[in-house]
C-alpha cells in the first residue's frame, strides 16, 4: 500500500494519504491544510481520491476539506456527533488565529461498524468520542503487502485520541476524559499488539507500545 503522511498546518496535523498501488484508488485522511502539497503527492502517484474522511472536526484536521474536495471531486467523510463542531470553524479559526476556511459539503455521516473503502483496502470506523464527541478512529485490518513480502501488519489512524505515550486533550469544546479513557480502553487497546498506529499529530507507535508504556492510558487504574 502506498502511505504518505505529511505535517500539515500550523499545528502539523499529520494528513495521510493511502493508495492502492494497482487501481492507483486513495482515500485522504485529515487534509487540515496545505491542500497543494498533498495534491501534489497524489498527482506523483497517480491517485484518484476516492473517499476524503476526517477523524474529528478540529480545525488543523478539516481546514483543507474544501479545497480538496473541489479539486478532486471526492465525498468528505466524518461522525455526525462533530457538525456542530465543524459549524463553528469560525470560532475555531478565531481560537488559533486563522482566516475561516470555507466549509465543505459533507457527503456521509460516518458511524461505529462502517466500512471505509479504496481499491482493495477497507478500514473498520470505530466511534472513539472523548477528544471531541464525533471523534473517529480507523483501523485496517492485516492486509495485503507488496507481491512478494507477507501480509501487512494492522493499522491504526487514531485521530486525536491516542498518541505515542500520550492521549487527546478533553478540555476543549465537548471534550470528556472519562470517555475518552472508555473510548481508548474498549475500542483501542483491544486491537491486536501488533498494530500500527498512527496518530494525528507526532511519531507513529503501536498498541503493544500503548498498553505497556502510556501512562495516561493507566490514568483510570491509578486512580482505582
Ligand atoms: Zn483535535
Ligand atoms: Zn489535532
Amino acid at each position: 500500500m502506498i502511505h504518505e503522511i505529511l505535517p500539515v498546518g500550523l499545528l502539523h496535523c499529520n494528513c495521510s494519504i493511502l493508495g492502492d498501488p494497482e487501481t492507483r484508488e486513495a482515500l485522504v485522511l485529515d487534509p487540515g491544510d496545505e491542500v497543494d502539497r498533498i495534491l501534489a503527492v497524489l498527482s506523483r502517484h497517480r491517485l484518484a481520491v476516492r473517499a476524503i474522511v476526517s477523524t474529528h472536526a478540529h480545525i488543523d484536521h478539516v481546514g483543507g476539506l474544501s479545497k480538496l474536495q473541489q479539486a478532486t471531486g471526492a465525498p468528505v467523510l466524518m461522525h455526525g456527533d462533530d457538525l456542530d463542531l465543524y459549524r463553528h470553524l469560525d470560532v475555531q479559526a478565531a481560537w488559533i488565529g486563522m482566516r475561516t476556511p470555507e466549509p465543505a459539503h459533507v457527503d456521509q455521516l460516518l458511524r461505529e461498524g462502517d466500512t471505509v473503502c479504496w481499491g482493495r483496502y477497507a478500514a473498520n470506523v470505530l466511534h472513539t468520542p472523548g477528544h471531541t464527541p464525533g471523534s473517529v478512529s480507523l483501523f485496517l485490518p492485516e492486509h495485503a503487502g507488496e507481491v512478494t513480502r507477507a501480509p501487512a501488519a494492522p493499522i491504526l489512524f487514531a485521530g486525536d485520541t491516542l498518541f505515542a505515550g500520550s492521549i487527546g486533550r478533553t478540555d476543549l469544546w465537548g471534550g470528556s476524559l472519562e470517555r475518552i479513557l472508555q473510548s481508548i480502553h474498549q475500542k483501542l487497546l483491544v486491537l491486536p499488539d501488533a498494530t500500527v498506529v498512527y496518530p494525528g499529530h507526532g511519531a507513529a507507535t503501536t498498541i503493544g507500545n500503548e498498553r505497556a508504556s502510556n501512562e495516561f492510558v493507566g490514568a483510570r487504574h491509578a486512580r482505582g
